[in-house]
């Protein structure tokens, strides 16, 4: 028997004015693209903001549905279309904001489970990390290069 450990890293940033300007752009994309979200049922709203290889930036939002479990975080939803529509090209960011009616929200949101795992899926096909930028509605960021500071051990076929 071995013990093992894993060791994450990750970068705080106190507000989105040290982020490069790339990167800044992004974050604001998805604090704006938030504040459309369809989410009558939880008023807990995200946005994400993907750049891709060809600088091309597509932004989505969370979708809910009277029926819970049908609706769709907003990470999936701009993976999805990125991989739908641009199959070849790679992704470099993925900058990820929440905010909520219910409570401010300046602490930076960070994707769940099925996210982290859809995010791993494009890392393995692309071979190249994801830096993965996470935040409120304002206030910090913290930033990850390579989905497995936020999911060691995640699911691949081999
Ligand atoms: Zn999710």
């Amino acid at each position: 028997m071995q013990n093992k450990k894993i060791e994450i890293n990750y970068c705080i940033y106190l507000s989105s004015e040290e982020l490069t300007e790339e990167d800044k752009k992004l974050v604001l994309q998805a604090r704006a693209i938030s504040l459309k979200a369809y989410a009558p049922y939880s008023q807990f709203r995200v946005g994400t903001a993907i750049l891709l290889s060809s600088n091309k930036v597509i932004v989505a939002n969370n979708q809910e549905n009277a029926s819970y479990p049908e609706g769709l975080c907003a990470e999936r939803i701009a993976l999805f279309y990125a991989s739908a529509n641009y199959p070849n090209k790679k992704i470099k960011t993925i900058a990820i904001a929440g905010n909520s009616e219910l409570q401010i929200t300046d602490n930076p949101i960070t994707p769940c489970g099925a996210c982290r795992q859809v995010i791993a899926e494009y890392e393995i096909k692309q071979k190249e990390k994801i830096k993965i930028l996470m935040t409120g509605i304002s206030g910090k960021i913290i930033a990850v290069k390579g989905i497995d500071n936020l999911l060691p051990f995640c699911f691949k076929m081999k």
